[in-house]
């Protein structure tokens, strides 16, 4: 056995695949195509925010020092542009939320406190404290204050910030682009009918679906002939274009487990298995800056491998800091019988009545048996041993998706 083909650690193989990950280069994109990219450098406040003090009820402006029971309203002051207005002793500007304050006044008594009479304002309210119901000047973000860090993922509460701060365009990381190649003779398209021996390809749309919420950049996706030479200029190409390739099959024991010989003719082979079930048959490659993942024919298996490792590396590439999902601790619903290999085994994570984190596996755990993913949200982890793992042990888990409430 060579060394390429021992069976590597899920963590050894994942700082391996790390190791040959790299942040991609920065572009500039308009604010507006921003959604889901993430910054690549940190962002100072290039101004205050409120950029004037600015009421924060609707109501009116006066000066607190003032102690005349009514006063007289001078005129309105509504969220927009400055009027020509000032408080004087014995005046008040009728305000509205996020108006700015008129010179000479200081504090804001909301409406609820105040009655109108004619051109006058009553004022309900025993003592007005300076600053009352005032945002001031840069009491959001001060200037020159590091709003948001490199490596942030930017969604909506980013954008609005970056909006309100003026910045547009952004620096931003680029999207790794990402080929997706079925392998094999006997896969159709899905609104294809079966001939005998023939399986419809739904690694392709499995891996597209798990693609679709990092934003990558999809150059290309199709299916790929069990033939050395096709399939060989096939990968030629996406290398060439490519910073990501993805096959999934080609990588078992078979005769025609071409992906394993291509990978090794064209690129350079990092590993080949990992001590992990399901999906021990993953092939790892560089070819130049790109990046290979021979993921398992198995549909279960290429997403497993696709979540342990394909996501953490394009994570790293599209610039995020952090590539990797958190691991957890969950209790164990009933029994389960470990494997010979750290099973990953899809599971249903719920929060319950007490709030502790407890986990059901889905069913049979076959690498073939999509189904297991289905009503599963992560996958609990589950290293090899003599006992079988027990109901209540807490093991470690990824939470793939929303966490669920039980009772
Ligand atoms: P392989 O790794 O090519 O030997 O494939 C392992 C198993 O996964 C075989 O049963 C294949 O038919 C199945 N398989 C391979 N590719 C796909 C695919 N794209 N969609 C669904 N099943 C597949
Ligand atoms: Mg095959």
């Amino acid at each position: 056995m060579t060394d390429l083909d021992r069976m590597r650690h899920p963590a050894e193989a994942l700082d391996i695949v790390l190791s040959h990950a790299r942040p991609l280069s920065l572009e500039s994109v308009s604010l507006d195509r921003c959604a889901g990219r993430v910054l690549g450098t940190d962002v100072t406040a290039p101004e205050d925010h409120p950029p004037f003090p600015a009421s924060t009820m609707d109501g009116f402006a006066v000066n607190a020092d003032d102690v005349s029971p009514w006063r007289e309203i001078v005129g309105v002051q509504n969220a927009g542009p400055v009027l020509d207005l000032e408080v004087t002793p014995g005046m008040a500007v009728r305000i509205m939320t996020g108006a700015p304050l008129p010179p000479g006044a200081n504090a804001v008594v909301r409406i609820e406190n105040t009655e109108l009479a004619d051109d006058h304002v009553i004022i309900h309210q025993e003592n007005i404290t300076p600053g009352e119901n005032i945002r001031p000047v840069g009491s959001d973000i001060v200037a020159g204050s590091t709003v948001l860090s490199a490596g942030t993922g930017i969604g909506p509460s980013e954008i609005g910030l970056l909006a309100s701060l003026g910045i547009d365009p952004v620096t931003v990381y680029r999207r790794p682009s990402v080929a997706v190649i079925s392998t094999g003779d006997e896969l159709v398209e899905p609104n294809q009918s079966l001939a005998p021996g023939m399986i419809r390809d739904s690694n392709r749309f499995s891996l597209l679906a798990a693609l679709e919420p990092l934003h990558m950049q999809i150059v290309w996706a199709g299916k790929g002939p069990d033939q050395r030479d096709l399939l060989e200029s096939l990968l030629r190409e996406r290398i060439a274009d490519c910073d990501v390739v993805l096959t999934t099959g080609g990588v078992s024991m078979g005769d025609l487990d071409l992906i394993k010989a291509i990978l090794t003719d064209l690129a350079e082979v990092h590993f080949r298995r990992v001590f992990m079930k399901p999906g021990k048959p993953l092939n790892f490659a560089t070819a130049g800056s790109t990046l290979l993942f021979g993921l398992p024919g198995n549909p279960v298996s290429a997403l497993v491998g696709f979540e342990l490792f394909v996501r953490p590396a394009l994570r790293k590439m599209g610039g995020y800091r952090q590539a990797e999902r958190p691991r957890i601790l969950v209790h164990l619903l009933h029994d389960v019988e470990p494997t010979d290999r750290i099973d990953h085994q899809r599971a249903c994570i719920a929060q319950n009545g007490a709030g502790e984190l407890v986990a059901s596996t889905t069913g049979a755990q076959g690498s073939s048996r999509l189904a297991s993913f289905t009503g599963s949200n992560g996958l609990v982890i589950l290293p090899p041993r003599e006992t079988p793992y027990i109901a209540g042990e807490r093991v470690e888990a990824v939470l793939l998706g929303d966490l669920v409430r039980s009772e």
